[in-house]
């Protein structure tokens, strides 16, 4: 489903990510790991052209992209794939001034032209899948975080993504918060959603992730199931990440 060959990301001089063979088949859930800085966000924003590429070859769900095509054709080609990757956010990002349900509906309206009743019927649908269908005319401000967390996934979830890209999605969430919402993208992986994950969650990394993907200075450096990664990785570096958390 998804596929990097070589990648690489510079910023000025800088190579944030170097040489990056990343590969997740349907409906596996990829966790990515890593210290602050290692290049995380930037694989996430590449793979769906929030970045721009400075080599190598991005593949989402046979959409292939090169670093070396011309600009126009590597735009047209991320725009498609950026119609079936859905992208949630530490931050939330809602539309203040709409309603849950308005958020969710938005892209239905303007992007795939459905008519309003039926898109208030998706919508309604979409929130229910979050659990919450009793909020749809409640305006951000009045839903806590993980409840602004779940809208967004719901709104994500509206152009019926072949992919879910997550970064840090619990990051900026009060503790008693974060369950909600990772329980949410339990239900997603069970439903066999493709999924690459940005996480702290260690336990969610270790019982959802069906591999773990450890990033240091812009590269892979190591691969493992979830139990042999948390058991017994096979780097220094891994080891050090590890000890750091407990
Ligand atoms: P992570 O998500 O793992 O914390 P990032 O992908 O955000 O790491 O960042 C990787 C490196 O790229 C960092 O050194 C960061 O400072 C740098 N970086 C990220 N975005 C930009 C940018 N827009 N301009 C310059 N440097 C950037
Ligand atoms: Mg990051």
């Amino acid at each position: 489903m998804i596929q990097t060959i070589g990648l690489s990301k510079t910023f000025h001089d800088a190579e944030v990510l170097k040489n990056i063979d990343l590969r997740v088949a349907k409906s596996e859930i990829v966790v990515l790991l890593g210290p602050s800085g290692s290049g995380k966000s930037t694989l996430l924003r590449c793979l769906n052209g929030l970045e721009e590429l400075s080599g190598g070859v991005v593949e989402v769900n046979g959409i292939r992209v090169d670093a070396a095509m011309k600009s126009r054709e590597k735009h047209a080609k991320f725009r498609e794939i950026r119609r079936q990757t859905g992208m949630v956010f530490q931050q939330f990002n809602l539309y203040p001034h709409k309603t849950a349900l308005g958020n969710v509906i938005e892209s239905l309206l303007i992007v795939k032209k459905m008519p309003r009743e039926q898109a208030v019927q998706v919508g309604e649908q979409l929130l229910e899948r979050v659990g919450l269908a009793d909020k749809k005319d409640a305006f951000p401000s009045r839903l806590s975080g993980g409840q602004q967390q779940r809208v967004a996934i719901a709104r994500a979830l509206a152009m019926e993504p072949a992919i879910m890209l997550f970064d840090e999605p619990t990051s900026a969430l009060d503790p008693e918060l974060v369950g909600e919402v990772l329980d949410v993208m339990r239900q997603l992986a069970k439903e066999g959603m493709t999924m690459v994950v940005v996480t702290h969650e260690m336990k969610f990394a270790r019982q959802v992730a069906n591999r773990i993907v450890f990033m240091d200075g812009g590269s892979i450096v190591e691969e493992a199931e979830p139990a042999a990664f948390f058991r017994e990785p096979q780097t220094e570096r891994a080891r050090r990440f590890l000890n750091q958390l407990s």
